[in-house]
């Protein structure tokens, strides 16, 4: 059957009609026959298994049963009417079955002493099984019918039952769509693939996916199915990033100059780690072969992202162009620009700080600065972006924690330039491989996998409440030593005025535990003027308090070396990326730090597993994939907008294997006929230019 004929509307199918199909397109998004026979299955019931009634046991699963219908009667109750029927199977056991609604038409139509199949769940009661509402139907015609082995049970909605749209008959109208079309649907797979991967045919595939003869076929058709749906994202991700580096053209900074070679020689504050000496080769590579560069860096907290940025930066200013990094909050922007104009300041690069604090007339005096070319780097918070930062040529544009940032805001710094500059994005919440590999698929990624020598890992405990007083000791034991703490609580909108009842409550008790004068505490949140949070902030980099009582403003990117202990209250209200965040707060310097999750003595066993993961591992990796198992790819940062949800029959998570295969495929694919143009390929560009054309392909990209 031809592609355009599954085209057609929904309404022409043989039993769906205007009303059927409005509710179809409402509730299922279903609007043309390619529609449906892309609805699959959520699940499948096995009715490859019939059981006697001395086999039911009390498990709440549907069972499937051929008997006979021997007394049926009508029970008054108080709460109505209910007809009962004695059923009985070949052994001669018995139990009921119960209606309590169309009770007429039952009696009119079912037929004593007729073999019947039941079909339901059944329920135990005074010592005998009964099934409310069984589906039923004749053995006679059960044996004639299609036999489908697995029945499928469709995605529903409450309006669809409503509206007497059941599992049936979507099941019923997927036949219909099968007849009208002989079951005949356009291969979409190259036969290479097919053989290859030892695919299923397309026709067989649709047909098992909703009709399984049996649990193998099903299967199959499932990898098939799966397979196809990620093989053309990826082919489709890999293609956009193959365009953009032929047609984006960005500015060549073919010269590795005077700057950047004397910051290397002579102001590197440290030896660089492998991991960053390969990452910054990597943006090298970008940045001088005349294409824009778009690449996400990933690395864990501590493992020295900003002096790879500062690197890159310089690499700007060697080829006479500008250069941003915008940061998600003022904390952190204003402690990248003291550590960057430190560092800057040796070899004369100017450098300023633009947050929503800055007063006018620096303000002013910045933007001047920056259109004329005076000023090289300009570095702040989403105050970068309004209209009237103009540059005189921004090169490079690096985002820091790119997840705090929408698409929308990303692109508008493209914008602020004839040609889109240079982009840097880098993020300390790793994103999982896998995720990373289906919606960043057009971005190249650098991982920086390494830390810097001589850290040691940070020791990680979970703590009842009931041991406040012990943890109260520890920290008293190390500030005595000379080391700082961090005490983080939650901050949450929905609870926002209790959280900061408890803020201030622990605050309070932390005061009388740790009084003045031997010990100094700062306070800081959201509800503080910016410039109170800088003084606190100031007087905790500075060590002239030794506890930093917070919420979690101080999640992102502070870097104090000597804090070495973390606290977090309530940890099993965060989510794991949180955590990992807020721990990589603390093992920053050389001593030994530790993490100390508190909670109180109820848990659910999801915040139980984020606890123990936390205790287990220090690996940003390994956390983001508990994180993605836990939550789903939905609710992990940044992949709302992704589309990533709208999958329609792989599982991003579950199914990262097929997708290792697809996405290798597809590479091999292009990098043998990068046009499709190979005649045995033919098939798959056609599927290809369809998908494109009916917007069957999900938008991935930003
Ligand atoms: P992040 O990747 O979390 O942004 P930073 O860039 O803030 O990490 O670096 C964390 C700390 O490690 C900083 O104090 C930085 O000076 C230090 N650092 C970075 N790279 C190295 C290195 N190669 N050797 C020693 N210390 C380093
Ligand atoms: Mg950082």
């Amino acid at each position: 059957m031809n592609a355009n004929f599954l085209q057609t509307p929904i309404t022409y199918l043989k039993g769906v009609g205007p009303n059927r199909a409005e509710t179809l397109q409402s509730e299922l998004g279903i609007h043309t026959y390619q529609d449906l026979l892309n609805l699959f299955p959520n699940r499948y019931i096995d009715k490859t298994r019939y059981y006697k009634i001395s086999q039911l046991q009390r498990s709440n699963a549907d069972v499937q049963i051929i008997g006979k219908i021997i007394h049926l009667k009508t029970v008054e109750q108080k709460k109505g009417k209910r007809l009962v029927a004695t059923f009985i199977d070949d052994t001669g056991s018995k139990m009921e079955l119960v209606w309590f609604r169309g009770q007429k038409w039952i009696r009119e139509n079912l037929k004593l002493n007729t073999p019947y199949v039941i079909f339901g769940k059944c329920n135990w009661f005074n010592g005998l099984f009964s099934m409310p509402h069984p589906e039923m139907e004749p053995l006679a015609e059960h044996e004639k019918g299609l036999k489908i082995a697995m029945q499928p049970v469709y995605p529903s909605t409450e309006k669809l039952s409503n509206r007497g749209i059941t599992n049936r008959v979507i099941s019923k109208l997927i036949q219909q769509l099968f007849i009208e079309t002989k079951g005949q649907f356009s291969e979409t797979l190259s036969d290479n693939l097919l053989s290859a991967l030892k695919l299923l045919p397309k026709n067989e595939a649709l047909f098992n996916i909703h009709f399984p003869k049996n649990q193998e076929l099903l299967a199959k058709a499932q990898f098939r199915l799966k397979f196809e749906e990620l093989f053309y994202i990826q082919l489709q991700l890999i293609t956009k990033k193959l365009l953009r580096k032929q047609r984006i053209k960005g500015f060549n900074f073919d010269q590795v100059g005077e700057q950047f070679n004397t910051f290397y020689e002579k102001h590197l504050p440290f030896d660089l780690t492998n991991a960053q000496k390969r990452v910054i080769k990597e943006i090298r590579f970008d940045l001088g072969s005349n294409a824009q560069m778009n690449r996400l860096l990933q690395g864990d907290v501590g493992s020295g992202k900003t002096i790879v940025a500062v690197m890159a930066m310089l690499l700007a200013i060697d080829n006479g162009f500008q250069a941003c990094l915008m940061a998600p909050t003022e904390i952190l922007a204003n402690q990248h620009y003291t550590g960057i104009k430190e560092l800057l300041d040796k070899i004369g690069i100017s450098c300023a700080l633009l947050t929503g604090s800055v007063k006018k007339s620096t303000r002013k005096t910045i933007h001047e600065a920056l259109e004329s070319g005076e000023l090289d780097i300009l570095i702040g918070t989403h105050a970068l972006l309004e209209d009237k930062v103009k540059y005189k040529n921004l090169g490079l544009a690096i985002i820091d924690e790119q997840h705090r940032f929408g698409v929308a805001q990303r692109a508008k710094l493209w914008h602020k330039n004839e040609y889109p500059p240079h982009i840097l994005v880098m993020t300390a919440t790793p994103i999982p491989r896998t995720l990373a590999m289906s919606l960043y698929g057009d971005l190249d990624i650098s991982i920086i996998d390494e830390l810097p020598p001589g850290r040691k890992p940070i020791k990680t405990v979970h703590r009842y409440d009931s041991n406040r007083l012990k943890v109260f000791q520890f920290i008293r034991d190390e500030i005595k030593k000379g080391r700082q703490v961090y005490v983080v609580y939650p901050l949450i909108q929905e609870s926002e005025a209790l959280d900061y009842k408890d803020l201030m409550d622990g605050y309070e008790s932390i005061a009388r535990d740790f009084p003045l004068p031997n010990y100094q505490i700062s306070i800081v949140h959201g509800k503080m003027k910016p410039a109170d949070k800088d003084y606190e902030m100031e007087r905790f980099v500075k060590g002239e308090t030794q506890i930093m009582v917070a919420t979690t403003v101080i999640e992102v990117g502070v870097n104090v070396p000597n804090a070495s202990v973390m606290i977090i209250e309530s940890a099993e209200r965060f989510g794991l990326s949180q955590l990992h965040q807020l721990r990589g707060r603390v093992g920053r310097g050389a001593d030994q730090s530790f993490c100390i999750l508190m909670t109180s003595h109820k848990l659910s066993t999801e915040a139980k597993t984020r606890l123990e993961t936390m205790v287990r591992t220090n690996d940003g990796f390994e956390i983001a994939e508990v994180d993605l198992r836990l939550r789903g790819p939905g609710d992990i940062m940044g992949t709302q907008q992704s589309g990533v949800l709208n999958l329609k029959i792989a599982d991003i998570v579950k199914d990262n294997d097929i997708l290792q295969t697809a996405r290798h495929e597809a590479l091999k694919l292009l990098k043998a006929d990068p046009s499709l143009e190979n005649p045995a390929n033919l098939v798959i560009r056609h599927a290809y230019a369809q998908l494109v054309k009916y917007k069957n392909i999900w938008n991935y990209i930003s």
